[in-house]
Parts: C-alpha cells; sequence; structure tokens
C-alpha cells in the first residue's frame, strides 16, 4: 500500500500525543483529514491539551508528563477537512465497512472508528500500555468521566467485541465492561 492509497485521516482526538505529524501525513497522502468539530482547535491553531488524570495514578503520571515532556513537544498545524459532528460518519464512501462514532468522555470530541466486524479503533476512550496501565481498561485520563461511562456504554451496546486501544494492544471488549460497571 501507498500512501497516496489512503483516502481519510480520522483524528481520534485533538491531544498533543497524537496530532503532532498530521500535518505531515497530510502532504504524504494528499488525504483529506477528518475530526470531531469540537476538537478543531487543538491542530488548526495548534493546542497542547493535557487531560486530567482520572486515577491516582494519572494525576501522577500526567503532572510528570506536564513538567518532562509537554513543553518541549512540537505540533505543526493542519486543516480539518471533514468536520465530523455528534452523529458520526459512515465511512461507507471511503470504501470501509464500518463508522465514526462519536465517544466523548476522554476528551469532548473523542471519536471512535467501529468496523462491521466489532473491532473498535478507540483512541485513548481504553488504554493497555504500560506505565499508562500494568493492563487493559480504562484511560487514566479523561476530561469527563461521566460522559467517558455513557460512551463506553454505547459503544459495547453498538456490538463492539475488540478494543484498539490507540496507546497497547487489542484486548476483548467483556474487559471495558467489567471496567465500566465499576465506575
Ligand atoms: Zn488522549
Ligand atoms: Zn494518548
Amino acid at each position: 500500500m501507498a500512501p497516496t492509497d489512503v483516502r481519510l485521516i480520522v483524528l481520534t482526538h485533538g491531544h498533543w500525543d497524537h496530532i503532532g505529524r498530521v500535518a505531515e501525513m497530510k502532504k504524504l497522502t494528499g488525504a483529506p483529514l477528518a475530526m470531531h468539530y469540537s476538537e478543531r482547535d487543538r491542530i488548526e491553531k495548534p493546542l497542547k491539551v493535557m487531560p486530567p488524570g482520572a486515577t491516582m495514578w494519572g494525576k501522577v503520571f500526567g503532572a510528570f508528563l506536564n513538567a518532562a515532556v509537554v513543553p518541549s513537544v512540537h505540533l505543526e498545524a493542519a486543516t480539518v477537512d471533514v468536520e465530523i459532528g455528534d452523529q458520526g460518519m459512515s465511512l461507507q464512501t471511503y470504501g470501509i465497512n464500518g463508522k465514526v462514532i462519536h465517544t466523548p468522555g476522554h476528551s469532548p470530541g473523542s471519536l471512535t472508528i467501529l468496523l462491521a466486524s466489532g473491532d473498535a479503533l478507540v483512541g485513548d476512550v481504553a488504554m493497555n500500555l504500560f506505565p499508562l496501565r500494568f493492563g487493559p481498561g480504562l484511560p487514566i485520563f479523561a476530561e469527563d468521566v461521566s460522559l467517558l461511562k455513557g460512551s463506553i456504554e454505547h459503544l459495547l451496546s453498538l456490538g463492539a467485541t475488540t478494543i484498539h486501544p490507540a496507546h497497547g494492544a487489542a484486548f476483548s471488549a467483556a474487559v471495558l465492561k467489567k471496567a465500566v460497571a465499576r465506575l
């Protein structure tokens, strides 16, 4: 597959660790950039947004990142070409049997790509990578935990079976189901 085969770039959300190279990706692929409307400032200005900790470890690790990592991060601005609304968007026109779903909570405009196979590319709606987490589960950072809970329940009700987090390996949706029940 060549870079120019890419027909759409979807930003799951606008946190600093997810957007820094998207301007370069746009140049390489020539593909339009899609993002939820509520976060377009984060890439177009761009803004370095660090979400608050949702757990004690999230607060500690977030403070470390804010002090030691975030100041040296360079973000290049890029223009959003396809603005995604709260109702999401089908990916059929891009040749993908799936849809983009608005799953706010980790950030206000977090998006999940849910394929007909049940595979869910969730961005940071879930995490599974040390030192964020020791195993699969909820994100340790969230801008709104109650919205996050509703989004995960929504995602599970739509038939997500395998969760593909941005940080770490894929895992069963059953893990998230248990975790969200404890929230
Ligand atoms: Zn994030
Ligand atoms: Zn992240």
